[in-house]
């Protein structure tokens, strides 16, 4: 397979540690919820809360919009939800990439009416481009332009999540 590296390693970890910084300050005193989104965002998720200082908890849930290939079937599922009541608690939702906008309007959605005290987003990559719904993005890492990408948590076809940096297919 042919791929080319769009973001190193090392600016992936320097954006990580800015964005920790950031969600450190704005949530300071909020013990937040960062709700990992599977399996895409599993180890931006563990390298952002190694980066993050003020005490926070972890939960994950799953979803699917594609199934295995490159482009979103464009109906999104829930596979595993939460684990814990996000009533009255400060949810940040942990995305690898947001692309259509799709997944992230389902999740508010199906969060939305828990009665969260807040609900963001975070994501590392965000393709606006490709935007079919608007999504409330609090912080995100990179902008990158419509081209399908794996690596740092990504896949393709369940392969190359472990890649370092994110590259091109
Ligand atoms: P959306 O619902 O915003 O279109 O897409 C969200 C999900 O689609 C992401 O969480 C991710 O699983 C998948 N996705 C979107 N773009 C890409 C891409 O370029 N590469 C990979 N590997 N997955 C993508």
């Amino acid at each position: 397979m042919q791929s080319e590296i769009l973001i190193s390693e090392e600016k992936i970890q320097n954006r990580v540690a800015e964005l920790a910084a950031h969600i450190d300050k704005d949530y300071e005193g909020k013990s937040p919820i960062l709700v990992g989104v599977l399996k895409g965002s599993f180890i931006f998720l563990a390298d952002l809360v190694r980066k993050m200082t003020i005490p926070h908890q972890v939960d994950f849930l799953t979803v699917a919009s594609y199934d295995g290939g490159v482009s979103s079937t464009g109906v999104v599922r829930l596979i595993s939800d939460l684990s814990v009541n996000i009533e009255n608690r400060n949810v940040l939702i942990v995305e690898d990439i947001i692309d259509t906008g799709l997944t992230s309007n389902y999740i508010l959605k199906i969060l939305g009416v828990r009665n969260p005290s807040s609900l963001e987003f975070v994501t590392l990559l965000n393709k606006t481009e490709c935007r079919k719904l608007e999504v409330p993005i609090k912080y995100y890492g990179f902008e990158i332009p419509d081209q399908f990408v794996i690596g740092y948590g990504l896949d393709y076809n369940q392969f190359y999540r472990n890649l370092p940096h994110i590259a091109r297919l």
